[in-house]
Order: structure tokens, then C-alpha cells, then sequence
């Protein structure tokens, strides 16, 4: 079997939002799709490590911003390489939020929005399909929604280790790790402009550790 035919899938980046008790947490899947038209439900896989799915499971609620081409990286850097566990993914105004429905959405250039409650789940070797009944829809901007392929050639951004369709990096002599979101640098680094900056979190060359 080659794992390569299943690069070929299509995905989007979507932003994740539920509630821990009261605080807002939430993460960056790249797979929801819509399951049925009428009464519309919605399947969507996450790992079974975030803490974003032992929220959902106490909430039985989520909301989904769908992300767009003009979303800031940023969000993807705190709610996708940082663990609800020990950050407030929400505070620091790192990105713009609001509440829908009592559950947090993204509002960085994303494209549209809803809310959902979980009809079922099943676990899977490291990931859970969580089927969801759509509650509520909320339009956002005309921006086209961010496809996983774009981010990752277009914003050169590589996938958590958590995430389906995370790829172990090829070996390399040099490689330098973003200390803020987990970007990883392949090559030399100090060939970089001073002015560099994280393409994921936009943080200088300093933040950056070799590894
Ligand atoms: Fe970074």
C-alpha cells in the first residue's frame, strides 16, 4: 500500500470552538463534511488527544468557522499548536472571537460559520468521527475557504503531529523549530533575512530553536 494516494484527498482548515465549563477552547481540524442535506448533519475527525474532544464530549456542543485564504495564521498557530490543557487559547487577543449561539467563533476573514450538536461517536485508532446535527448558521465573508493544500504550499504550513494528515518530515541535516507554534524550518536558517518571520505565527528568527 502506498500511504501517498491518500495525499491526493481534498481538506479544508476549520476552526473548532466549544466550551470548558465557561471558558472558550478549541482547536483546527481539517476535515468536516456535510453527511445530509435535509436536517443537515455533519461528520467531522479529530484526535483523540485534544483536549478540545474531552470538552465536546462534557458540552455535547461545538461551533466550526470555516477558515478562508485571508484568515491569519495566527489562528491556526494558537488553537492548532498549542493544547487547551494548559493555554487559554481565547485570551491575549492573539485573534478576534466572539460568541454564537454561546459557543466561540473565529471572526478573522472567515467565510461562515455554524454550530452543532453531537448525535454520535466513534472512535477510531488515534482519531474520533464525531456525527453532529447542524443548529445554526452564521454567514461570514466572501473570502474562499481555505483548502488544507493551500495552506501548506501557499502558507507553507506543516500539520500538527496530531492532525490525519500529519507527514513525518524528511530528514534533513538542518531544521529549525518555531518555539512558538511548532513551524518547522527546513535548511539553514541563519540564510534568512534579519526581517524573517514565522510564516505560521509571524514571530522573528529568534524565537527559533534548532533541533
Ligand atoms: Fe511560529
Amino acid at each position: 500500500m502506498d500511504p501517498a494516494a491518500l495525499w491526493k484527498l481534498s481538506y479544508g482548515l476549520y476552526a473548532i470552538g466549544t466550551l470548558d465549563g465557561r471558558r472558550p477552547t478549541g482547536c483546527i481540524v481539517n476535515t468536516v463534511v456535510q453527511i445530509t442535506s435535509e436536517a443537515p448533519t455533519i461528520a467531522l475527525s479529530m484526535n483523540k488527544e485534544n483536549f478540545t474532544y474531552e470538552a465536546i464530549k462534557k458540552t455535547g456542543r461545538f461551533a466550526v468557522s470555516i477558515l478562508s485564504e485571508q484568515t491569519s495564521p495566527n489562528v491556526i498557530a494558537r488553537l492548532g499548536f498549542c493544547s487547551g490543557r494548559d493555554t487559554d487559547k481565547f485570551s491575549g487577543n492573539i485573534f478576534q472571537w466572539e460568541e454564537f449561539d454561546g459557543l466561540p467563533i473565529v471572526r478573522e476573514n472567515a467565510a461562515a460559520y455554524f454550530t452543532a450538536s453531537v448525535l454520535a461517536m466513534h472512535a477510531m485508532e488515534t482519531h474520533v468521527v464525531i456525527l453532529a446535527r447542524v443548529e445554526n448558521t452564521k454567514s461570514g465573508t466572501d473570502y474562499t475557504p481555505m483548502t488544507y493544500k493551500y495552506y501548506h504550499e501557499v502558507i507553507k504550513g506543516n500539520a500538527p503531529k496530531n492532525a490525519p494528515t500529519y507527514r513525518a518530515p524528511a530528514t534533513t541535516t538542518d531544521k529549525w523549530v518555531c518555539g512558538v507554534c511548532g513551524y518547522i524550518y527546513d535548511g539553514d536558517l541563519s540564510k534568512e533575512k534579519d526581517d524573517f518571520v514565522c510564516p505560521i505565527c509571524q514571530q522573528p528568527k529568534n524565537v527559533f530553536k534548532r533541533s
